[in-house]
């Protein structure tokens, strides 16, 4: 199971639930032209599930996003924080920046997963199929800037170290590759959660190739409820 953009955790009471992530779990779905909304309470081990952070860059092209990425991260931070004491992997993935994390732990641990041979090629980036799915309810071809000017594509304008405001531990891992899935399968990890700040272009199409090793269609219909709410 996948989800994108989970925000919230349960308090637990017990020594055997301190090892596991409680929350309560929404879908929207389109049902005979309507809209519906279900909620479901929702269990998961700590040590099958793993949180991948996407693209939490310190500084991004468009200073609307920038300044989106600095409002979340305080809270991504406290989120993680949790789940890292239950057991959870936590996996960062700022794309092109784990350069800055050559030689560490995190940067290790990534690069030591051993290679996964899938039916399905793990791609960089999977571009929206309109032969499976639906169209997107807005125009994307801005790249996501809403800005008024809008902002410069440049990527010198870019800081792609991580935001400082993300802590990050020896424990943890560091990727922008499939070597996030081999990660996930040499653990038995099969609860993801995407946090990031863009969820309607990098969580949804880029997601480090490891879309196209779990369930494609479940994650992209996530990810793609989750444009909007996040
Ligand atoms: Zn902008």
């Amino acid at each position: 199971m996948v989800l994108v953009g989970c925000s919230t955790t349960q308090q637990l009471v017990s020594q055997s639930e301190s090892r596991s992530v409680a929350f309560k779990a929404r879908s929207r779905l389109l049902q005979d032209g309507k809209d519906i909304v279900k909620s479901v309470d929702v269990k998961w081990q700590a040590e099958k599930t793993a949180v991948v952070i996407c693209d939490m860059w310190s500084r991004h092209w468009c200073d609307s996003a920038s300044r989106r990425c600095a409002e979340m991260a305080p809270r991504i931070n406290a989120f993680v924080s949790a789940l890292r004491a239950r057991g959870v992997l936590i996996i960062h993935c700022p794309s092109s920046g784990v350069k800055y994390y050559n030689n560490t732990p995190m940067r290790l641990r990534a690069k030591l997963a051993p290679m996964v041979k899938t039916e399905i090629p793990l791609r960089d980036w999977c571009s929206l199929d309109k032969t499976r799915e639906p169209a997107l309810p807005i125009d994307d071809s801005d790249n996501g800037c809403d800005c008024q000017p809008r902002c410069p594509t440049d990527s010198e304008r870019m800081n792609l170290r991580q935001i400082a405001a993300i802590q990050m531990t020896d424990e943890d891992a560091v990727t922008d590759s499939a070597e996030a899935y081999y990660l996930m399968k040499q653990r038995g990890i099969t609860n993801v959660i995407i946090l990031g700040v863009h969820t309607n272009m990098c969580a949804w199409s880029a997601f480090f190739n490891s879309s196209n090793g779990l369930s494609r269609p479940e994650c992209c219909s996530c990810a793609r409820l989750n444009r909007y709410d996040v």
